[in-house]
């Protein structure tokens, strides 16, 4: 039993030099000194020695024991540290390459420029106001002078959610609707809040509209300015404040007559063209204007739909797109490419 217990130790020893990896010395670990391993083996067969012997070969038995332990986790070492030399010796890893670096982020041309309108009229003294995205009719249309059978609605079609809601205060059920421009936010404000009002009212609208100038989903900024003795002389002042403050000093604004539902008088208002300083070019159409947001005062329909008396206060209304100041911002020439998630487009602005 001696002899085979040096036996064993030897063989253990040859194998284990020749182990290059941690799962071959475990397995040899396992197949000597594990429970039913050839150690255990030889232990197994003791009982049937006399007492001296078995004291003697136990001794023996536990010194090599005691050697293959240590053996054993020197091997583990030396197997561990030839798997990492050869990690950074092969072609996975260039320890020497420059490293990846993590790229900044850019906020999106719509965010910016979202930003910097709110900036401008936070500066003439405009607070910010949000309203829901889902908006009921009432709001969307009826309290802003577009009752059901009004023409402008085809203008705005836009997607209706399922059920509908009677909502206190409403004779028959109302339709939900995703909003199509922020000026239900207007009447929330106002019913909210007695005059003065002086608000914008950024968030995104929709529409049932998709090419290449319309996306389902888009931006507006809406501002309202409600106090007693408002004129037409102050909305064309702030908006022009606001054209020379975006597009740079030397803008200069036109007013047009126009019509909307929900001011009266109503006006589209241009920016002299940023392209060509008004010369006229490609992207101004030779005229020299490009059309930049909607105005007007405030019908007085919209203020008693408010719960406002049109004989106490005046106010003006404007409302302008996101993208479309971006694009003339930026020269961007296709408005689906904002939406399109592609990080190339984004770092350039
Ligand atoms: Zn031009």
């Amino acid at each position: 039993m001696n002899d085979r217990l040096v036996a064993l130790a030897a063989a253990a020893q040859r194998e284990l030099e020749t182990a290059v990896a941690p799962e071959a010395v475990e397995q040899l670990r396992v197949k000597y000194l594990g429970k039913k391993g050839e150690l255990a083996a030889i232990l197994g067969g003791m009982g049937k020695l006399p007492p001296d012997e078995r004291r003697a070969l136990g001794e023996k038995a536990n010194a090599v024991k005691a050697e293959l332990e240590t053996k054993i986790s020197a091997a583990i070492t030396r197997v561990q540290e030839l798997a990492l030399e050869q990690e950074l010796k092969g072609p996975r890893l260039d320890v020497t390459l420059p490293g990846r670096g993590h790229a900044l982020g850019r906020r999106h041309p719509v965010s910016q420029t979202l930003e910097d309108i709110c900036g401008v009229f936070s500066r003439l003294g405009f607070v910010v106001e949000h309203g829901p995205e889902i908006e009921l009719d009432w709001y969307n249309f009826e309290a802003l002078n577009v009752p059901a059978d009004h023409p402008a609605r085809d203008m705005q079609d836009t997607f209706y959610v399922d059920g509908g809601s009677l909502h206190a205060g409403f004779a028959h059920t109302n339709p939900v609707v995703l909003r199509t421009h922020t000026s239900p936010v207007q009447i929330r404000t106002m019913l909210a809040q007695k005059p003065p009002v002086r608000a914008v009212m950024p968030g995104r609208v929709y529409r049932k509209d998709s090419d290449q100038t319309h996306t389902p989903m888009f931006h507006q900024v809406e501002g309202l300015l409600v106090d007693q003795k408002v004129t037409f002389a102050e909305l064309k002042g702030t908006l022009d404040a606001f054209a020379k403050a975006f597009f740079g000093a030397k803008s200069k604004t036109r007013f047009r007559p126009s019509f909307f539902p929900f001011t009266e008088p109503s006006a589209e208002v241009d920016v002299s063209c940023v392209f060509c300083g008004g010369k006229g070019c490609r992207v101004c159409k030779q005229t020299g204007w490009i059309e930049v947001l909607g105005s007007g005062m405030v019908h007085p329909n919209v203020f008693r739909h408010a719960g406002y008396d049109p004989a106490e206060v005046t106010g003006f209304a404007f409302g302008m797109g996101v993208e479309r100041l971006a694009m003339l911002r930026y020269g961007i020439d296709d408005l689906r490419t904002m939406f399109e998630n592609d990080y190339r487009f984004v770092a350039q602005f």
